[in-house]
């Protein structure tokens, strides 16, 4: 499993202001929108390409377009939601699926309540939305089920990450499988409290991002 964490400033400044226990719900609902396109413009680096030539005013010019078949957008239900927006101002022509993972917070177990994927992603490029990679649990899960359906490479962004949780999804996903896998996000937090939330982290994505219910 390939890391990026992007090392950027205009990242940084979106990221301490999400982290901020002040920021409410609007505000932080638009920087996880602004965060996710920046941190998407790393994650595509390797997206497959074919050339194209254009008529311009002046001429021809070579240039490039994004090869078929079209990448799979996965946002993992429910705070991936806030994420999407971000990713498909990106990639417009995008398909999007949807895993719905639920943890148990006593084991931190992660089960899976709800999934539309296509069954067959052959050849295609997948992108995980889920923002905090916690545990790793329900990242594994998800990029198992990309990966048994034949996609050629998985990103996973999320917008921070804990050092237990890159650990166990680069244990589970070793460089030399055929398929690369990829974890792009804006910082990596220090560890994982008893209950399994990052510190010092942001709290609640999900709670941060649509309220608690
Ligand atoms: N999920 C969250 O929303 N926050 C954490 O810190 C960990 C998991």
């Amino acid at each position: 499993m390939q890391t990026l964490v992007a090392d950027h400033p205009l990242v940084a400044h979106k990221l301490t202001a999400l982290r901020d226990i002040h920021t409410e719900s609007p505000t932080f609902r638009r920087l996880a929108d602004e965060l996710v396109t920046l941190l998407a413009y790393e994650a595509t680096r390797h997206i497959p390409v074919e050339p194209v030539s254009v008529h311009t005013p002046l001429g021809t010019a070579e240039g490039v377009k994004l090869a078929r078949p079209v990448p799979l957008v996965v946002p993992v239900l429910r705070a991936g939601i806030g994420m999407l927006d971000g990713m498909a101002r990106l990639l417009p022509r995008a398909d999007v699926g949807f895993v719905g993972l639920a943890r148990d917070e006593e084991t931190l177990v992660a089960s899976t309540y709800a999934a539309r994927l296509p069954a067959d992603l052959t050849g295609r490029e997948a992108f995980v939305l889920d923002p905090m990679l916690a545990t790793g649990g329900t990242l594994e899960t998800v990029i198992s089920m990309l990966v048994a359906r034949g996609a050629a490479g998985v990103t996973a962004i999320c917008l921070l990450a804990a050092p237990e949780g890159l650990a166990r999804v680069a244990e589970a996903f070793p460089d030399d499988l055929p398929v690369t896998v990829r974890v792009v996000t804006a910082a990596v937090d220090t560890h994982l409290n008893d209950k399994g939330y990052i510190v010092p982290g942001l709290g609640d994505a999900g709670d941060r991002l649509f309220g608690t219910i």
